[in-house]
C-alpha cells in the first residue's frame, strides 16, 4: 500500500561555513518533528561528516534522515547526493577528500565548520574550505555517485549562482541525473515556461542553513516506505508511486 511522506531534501547543518551555529542534529531533529516532516536529507556542502550524527538521532525519533551531501562540481555547479547506507557515505567522503581543491578556511571570513554531537560537543573541525570546488565534472559526479548507490541531482537549477542554469545557461536535456532539484522561490509557471518538468523529475527542499527555515521547500512523497529504494522507484513513477514538489501542486480554480 502506498503512503505519503514530506520531506525536506536539501539541508545544511552546523557544518556548512554557511550554516548558523544552530543546527546542530539535536536542533535539526526536534524542528522535524515540530512540522511534521517524515524525511530528511542532510545536504552540507562537499561534507558528509555531520550525517551519521543525525541519522542517529533521526532513527530515534521516527524520522527518516537519508545522508548526503551538496557538492560543487568543477563548472561550480552545486549537485546532491542522497545515500542510506553508512558504509556508502563513508567512500563518499573518501572521494570528496581526494577531489576536493585545498584551500584553507578562514573561519572569521567564511565561518566554522565543525562538527558535534548529540549533545552539541564538537567532535571536529574541516581545515579545508567546504565551498571551495571538486576537481570532478557533474558527469564524473555523478557516475560515482551512482557506483555507489546513491542519487543524483542537480541543486537549485532556478537559481541565478551556482546552478546549471548560471554555469551552463541552461538545463541540458540530457543531463545525467536521477532529479532536478528547485529553489523555494521556484513557481509553477517558471518552472513550465523553461520546460524543466518534462527533462528530469522535479524535487524540493528549504536549503536550510537556519532552523527556521527548515521545511520551507517540501516535496510530497507517495511511496511504500521512506527507504532510498522506494524513492528512486517514486522518481520513474513505478506503480503509481509519484514525486512533486509541494509547491508545484496546482490547486483547483475556481469554475
Ligand atoms: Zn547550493
Ligand atoms: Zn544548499
Amino acid at each position: 500500500m502506498l503512503k505519503e511522506f514530506r520531506a525536506d531534501l536539501h539541508v545544511h547543518t552546523v557544518l556548512s561555513p554557511c550554516g548558523s551555529l544552530d543546527m546542530s542534529p539535536a536542533r535539526i531533529i526536534s524542528e522535524a518533528r515540530q512540522k511534521h516532516i517524515d524525511i530528511l536529507a542532510i545536504t552540507d556542502h562537499n561534507s558528509t561528516r555531520q550525517c551519521r550524527v543525525v541519522m542517529e538521532l533521526g532513527r530515534k525519533a521516527g524520522i527518516t534522515v537519508w545522508g548526503g551531501a551538496e557538492i560543487n562540481t568543477r563548472e561550480e555547479v552545486h549537485c546532491l547526493a542522497f545515500f542510506e547506507q553508512e558504509t556508502a557515505l563513508e567512500e563518499f567522503q573518501q572521494w570528496l577528500d581526494r577531489w576536493l581543491v585545498k584551500i584553507k578556511n578562514k573561519s572569521g571570513y567564511f565561518g566554522d565548520q565543525v562538527w558535534v554531537d548529540a549533545k552539541d560537543n564538537i567532535l571536529g573541525e574541516e581545515e579545508w574550505l567546504l565551498i571551495a570546488a571538486l576537481d570532478r565534472t557533474i558527469d564524473q559526479s555523478y557516475e560515482e555517485v551512482h557506483r555507489l548507490g546513491g542519487v543524483f541531482a542537480p541543486a537549485h537549477i532556478d537559481r541565478k549562482s551556482n546552478s546549471l542554469n548560471s554555469q551552463l545557461g541552461f538545463v541540458p536535456p540530457d543531463i545525467r541525473a536521477d532529479a532536478l532539484e528547485i529553489s523555494p522561490s521556484a513557481t509553477l509557471e517558471l518552472v513550465r515556461m523553461n520546460g524543466w518538468n518534462k527533462i528530469k523529475p522535479l524535487i524540493a527542499g528549504s536549503d536550510a542553513h537556519q532552523p527556521e527555515r527548515l521545511g520551507l521547500n517540501m516535496t510530497q512523497l507517495k511511496m511504500k516506505n521512506t527507504s532510498l529504494g522506494e524513492f528512486k522507484k517514486a522518481l520513474i513513477e513505478v506503480d503509481g508511486r509519484s514525486v512533486i514538489p509541494e509547491r508545484l501542486q496546482e490547486t483547483p480554480g475556481c469554475q
